[in-house]
């Protein structure tokens, strides 16, 4: 029997690549990494010392570092209904012009909140036109929104968000103990992260009081009104709701190194539990709210040096498992009163705050850098149910990351912010750290420091199911 010819195909021509970014330290949670990226149809599909495949662009990356997209599980975008508070358009190019690549908007501060499929739908519409990064949507937990988690969870809620203290947004109720413990059983039922704001309100009310009767209105009797006793007391009944419940709980903007104790504690229990802080803990501290007023107000309040500093231990220690920027602004009216209680709550960081943290890590950025890279990218995409496409910069993600520059200090000003209101805590202070681009899905949304034309329309992500 004749022998079957051996057929050989012709081999495939080389493929163009879209990009390949040359000559940058790429950073990884494991280490930063003297590599190139090649990037296909807005994913990375090349990872190599140096990539000699054809290309259609080229990004000189020579003396930056090129960092993983920031994923900020926590803003407040205030869009639809307060959109002049911030807006879906300012919101997110302030985050890409901080390194940010994805966000995920709170269901409040938005009118209407999100309580509902229907209302999830409407922001995911108005978010799929206006913003420049992919983003993902949180429901609400409320009390009587109970039969609505099933909707939201089918329509891609990347969790629930549930306030234990009043969230000073009439339409946003707060939950009881009652309440957010059948949310959480429920929540659990259906596969779905509840994130909590964990102040105690009756201890929150009886310290305001005690400011309030001794006629103190000023930004020392606001941080007294929220001691780490209210922060805390919340927290032990949330963790032990998530014990009893089985629920996957997220406490978000933990403040104090005495909350993350706790948490630690739980899941070294098996609870199923992260902690979020915000870059303003890691930055900020008291004596900074009494200095800059009304831009330092947020709840819960910011601590004092030592416990800023041990929060740094924490997150070394790796305590701290995400850290978002909690961007809450409001219009300059609502930021300006002689009663400092009367002020709107609410740090607008999300341009500034994340840059600052790795300017904090100038001299040790070997180390640090890899670990911001885990707590702002990798370890929310894991926690969300993103990491299948999210978080990393390895072949087969999506090509979202920054070139962040370390170089002469400058001063940041009011003129370089994209937010629609031009407060912000870290107004005057310096910093050596630049973002000169981002790119969402290989894309540019941000370069050579300012909006980049033709910007991608940000894409909604939606957890993978479990
Ligand atoms: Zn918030």
């Amino acid at each position: 029997m004749a022998k079957k010819k051996k057929q050989y195909l012709a081999p495939p021509e080389p493929e163009h690549l879209d990009l390949v970014v040359r000559g940058g330290r790429i950073v990884t949670p494991d280490g930063i990494r003297d590599v190139e990226l090649g990037i296909l149809h807005g994913t990375i599909v090349r990872i190599a010392r140096k990539i000699t495949d054809p290309t259609h662009a080229t990004l000189e990356a020579e003396g930056s570092y090129v960092f993983p997209g920031i994923i900020d599980a926590h803003v407040h975008f205030n869009e639809p209904g307060r959109a002049e508070w911030e807006g879906l358009a300012h919101g997110s190019l302030a985050l890409a012009a901080g390194g940010g690549t994805c966000f995920f908007d709170m269901p409040l501060n938005s009118e209407p909140p999100v309580l509902d499929a229907v209302e999830l739908r409407e922001k995911r519409a108005l978010a799929e036109q206006l913003s420049c990064t992919d983003f993902a949507l949180w429901g609400g937990l409320v009390p009587g929104n109970l039969d609505k988690l099933a909707g939201l969870r089918d329509a891609g809620a990347i969790g629930l968000k549930a306030f234990m203290s009043s969230s000073g947004i009439e339409s946003f109720p707060r939950v009881d103990a009652k309440a957010l413990h059948a949310g959480m059983k429920r929540a659990a039922k259906l596969g779905l992260l509840v994130a909590v704001h964990a102040e105690d309100e009756t201890l929150a009310n009886k310290f305001t009081a005690a400011q309030k009767a001794k006629g103190k209105h000023d930004p020392k009797a606001w941080l007294a009104s929220r001691p780490v006793e209210v922060e805390l007391t919340a927290i032990r009944q949330a963790l032990e709701f998530a014990g009893e419940t089985g629920c996957a709980l997220h406490i978000v903007h933990v403040s104090s190194p005495e909350g993350l104790a706790l948490i630690t504690e739980a899941r070294g229990q098996r609870v199923d539990v992260t902690a979020e802080t915000c870059s303003h803990y890691l930055l900020l501290n008291d004596k900074d709210v009494a200095k800059l007023g009304a831009p330092a107000k947020c709840a819960p309040p910011i601590r004092d040096e030592q416990r800023r500093l041990a929060m740094w231990q924490e997150l070394r220690a790796g305590h701290i498992q995400t850290v978002g920027s909690d961007h809450s602004p409001s219009p300059p009216e609502m930021k300006t009163s002689k009663d400092f209680f009367a002020i709107w709550g609410g740090i607008a960081g999300v341009q500034h705050g994340f840059q600052l943290l790795m300017n904090e890590c100038a001299a040790t950025a070997a180390k640090d850098l890899p670990l911001l890279a885990a707590v702002l990218a990798r370890n929310v995409a894991r926690r969300f149910r993103l990491g299948h496409r999210k978080g990393l910069l390895t072949e087969g993600h999506d090509a979202d990351f920054s070139l962040v520059d370390f170089g002469d200090e400058h001063t940041i000003t009011a003129d370089e912010l994209w937010t629609r209101h031009r407060i912000s805590p870290y107004l005057g202070r310096t910093s050596r750290v630049r973002v000169t681009h981002t790119y969402v899905r290989g894309c540019p949304v941000w370069a050579d420091g300012g909006v980049a034309s033709g910007a991608p329309k940000g894409q909604f992500l939606r957890p993978h199911s479990p």
